[in-house]
């Protein structure tokens, strides 16, 4: 059984590099998530009969469009918009919206198809999708990503609804653009569809929480991971990467926990402040001031600024979080952070870690929590937001913070259970694929050849 299974599972494989050339990353997603799945085709063979996993790796709809905006000069520039609806099994499309220079069919195939397992694994009832634009907000004035973010909705806004399809934010789409989007789809509406978005500011809809949700969800969830090994966060050391949404409030939540977390990066340079990072600074540079990371040392002269981000991996800590960007640690980089003592990676990005990084911190029996287990804590308060609107109620920030632990630690127990149904003892890259599809691939046998 697991020779037909490994066979069909690489001759889908080839498929989608045929059908998706040059699209590294979405290969690189469809890979990890394939191998693991080998041990679940060998057992049921069912899913092979539907040919189930040809039928994910091709997304139900891929919409690319203009995006035309007028900049503070007058000129008229032009950018992409992507949106992949990629599986509606279990419930809308929901996914983020990336606004990055980087952004590619790949790139949203690739979050796309991450996020339909993440979202299966939430427990809730949503399904994968993602969007983005190439469009670049760093050194934009306020004005210039107010009218592009009104052009992105202007086109948008037909292919999505609250029973359909619910973009939130990720890199780049924060409260601010959530709210020139849900304004815009608004005013083209003429009503107002609370859950059309999620992310909004609790003023208008938004959940509590929802800011705090994927950060905090990922410390939850890591803490969960080592007090299974009878550790913690407390007293640790702790590296944390980027210094966006979810780096903020994985820092604050590690800190609350006891830890000290020493360093935190944008996409020019890292800084390292051995006497903890001093998380208000980071706030108000990054959130409030929009500025870079190296201005911290203005405020810290202890601290020490490096430019080059990637170089934040050497510096030796007991837990690692990256929460920047795809691939921000190579083998090299795992390799260094396991000679240095590393004991738990949580990914806090999305694919942060590349396919050698995650064999070497297996191998090296290092704890693990793979992204869409450990950073879906802000999609499932985005599910949360969703019923809070669908009941036009809202939850205090305790309710959700408290549903919130909840969902991380039922995530962490059907990741370890799936694990060790299939004798992959300690492999939560395993046992969250697996728990993940496990729900999606019966709903779509459910529901006929779809
Ligand atoms: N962009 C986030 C993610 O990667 C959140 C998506 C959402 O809230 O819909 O899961």
């Amino acid at each position: 059984e697991w020779q037909t299974a490994e066979a069909y599972v690489n001759q889908v494989f080839e498929a989608v590099k045929r059908r998706n050339p040059n699209e590294f990353e979405f290969h690189q997603a469809v890979k990890e998530i394939f191998d693991s799945l080998i041990p679940i085709f060998a057992k049921y063979p069912k899913y092979i009969e539907h040919n189930i996993l040809e039928r994910m790796a091709e997304p139900e709809r891929l919409i690319t469009f203009r995006v035309p905006w007028v900049d503070d000069q007058g000129k008229v520039q032009v950018n992409r918009g992507f949106r992949v609806q990629f599986n509606s099994a279990i419930g809308p499309y929901k996914g983020g919206l990336r606004f990055h220079p980087s952004v590619n069919a790949s790139i949203i195939k690739f979050l796309g198809f991450e996020q339909i397992f993440k979202n299966s694994l939430t427990g809730l009832p949503i399904g994968g999708g993602k969007g983005g634009s190439d469009f670049d907000p760093k050194g934009k004035s306020d004005g210039e990503v107010m009218r592009f973010t009104q052009s992105f909705m202007t086109e948008l806004y037909r292919h999505i609804g609250q029973d359909i399809d619910v973009p939130a934010g990720d890199i780049g789409v924060g409260a601010r653009e959530i709210g020139y989007l849900f304004g815009q789809y608004k005013r083209i509406r003429g009503g107002y569809e609370a859950g059309i978005l999620t992310g909004k500011a609790p003023i208008y809809g938004g959940s509590p929480a929802r800011p705090e949700a994927t950060g905090y969800g990922t410390v939850y969830f890591v803490e969960e991971m080592l007090a299974d090994k009878g550790m913690g966060f407390k007293d640790s050391t702790v590296v944390v990467s980027g210094s966006g949404n979810v780096s903020i409030y994985a820092i604050e939540k590690a800190t609350q926990l006891g830890a000290k977390v020493v360093a935190c990066s944008d996409s020019n340079g890292y800084i390292y402040d051995k006497n903890g990072i001093q998380l208000e600074t980071v706030k108000r540079l990054k959130e409030v001031e929009r500025k870079r990371i190296s201005e911290y040392v203005n405020f810290h002269p202890e601290a020490e600024y490096v430019e080059g981000s990637t170089g934040i991996w050497s510096i030796p800590c007991d837990i690692a979080l990256p929460c920047a960007t795809q691939n921000e640690i190579d083998e090299v980089y795992a390799q260094i952070l396991i000679d240095n003592g590393v004991k738990a990676i949580g990914e806090g990005a999305n694919m942060p870690s590349t396919l050698e990084a995650i064999d070497l911190f297996l191998e090296n029996k290092v704890l693990f929590g793979p992204a869409k287990a450990a950073n879906a804590g802000g999609v499932a308060v985005s599910a949360l937001e969703m019923s809070q609107n669908s009941m036009r109620l809202s939850w205090s920030f305790e309710e959700v913070d408290e549903k919130l632990q909840m969902i991380m630690k039922n995530i962490y127990r059907n990741s370890v259970k799936a694990a060790d149904e299939f004798g992959y003892h300690d492999n939560l890259v395993v046992g969250a694929n697996i728990a993940g599809f496990t729900k999606v691939a019966d709903a779509m046998i459910a529901q006929g050849v779809i």
